[in-house]
């Protein structure tokens, strides 16, 4: 459980007093952060890597909508809506993968602040799963 929800991965997340968010690792040699977590550095082969809580907004650096069903292992469940997908740039100099609250293009710009939220993403027998999305940050 994070948040007092049931989420696809409790170990994508740490729980901090100001609500969830992703949990990363940092290189200890270089410094370079990677998201999920990993036991080795992507960038400088390093073995020493440290988990850190990474921050919950950043800006979206690219993106688009998933406009028709993905094909499997897609576990979305069967009332399929468009969403966006988009990569979003974290102040830890990382971009990550991830899925958008918002799927209207007209409301989606490069460069935009983000927050990361957990949303609802399938349900089983004991009722919503959650994963991670990210959302605008802004209200206009
Ligand atoms: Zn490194």
């Amino acid at each position: 459980m994070i948040d007092g929800k049931r989420t696809v991965d409790d170990t994508l997340f740490r729980e901090t007093p100001d609500g969830p968010v992703l949990l990363g690792t940092r290189c200890d040699d270089c410094g370079g952060h990677t998201f999920p977590a990993q036991s080795g550095c992507p960038r400088c082969t390093g073995s020493s890597m440290t988990e850190v809580p990474l921050s919950p907004a950043g800006t979206l650096w690219s993106w688009t909508v998933q406009g028709f069903t993905p094909k499997p292992p897609y576990r979305g469940g069967s009332a399929y809506e468009p969403y966006g997908v988009g990569y979003v740039h974290l102040p830890e100099q990382l971009i990550v993968e991830t899925r958008l609250v918002e799927s209207d293009p007209a409301r989606l710009a490069i460069g935009m602040p983000v927050r990361m939220v957990l949303v609802p993403f399938r349900d089983d027998e004991h009722g919503p799963v959650h994963t991670f999305a990210f959302e605008r940050a802004t209200d206009d």
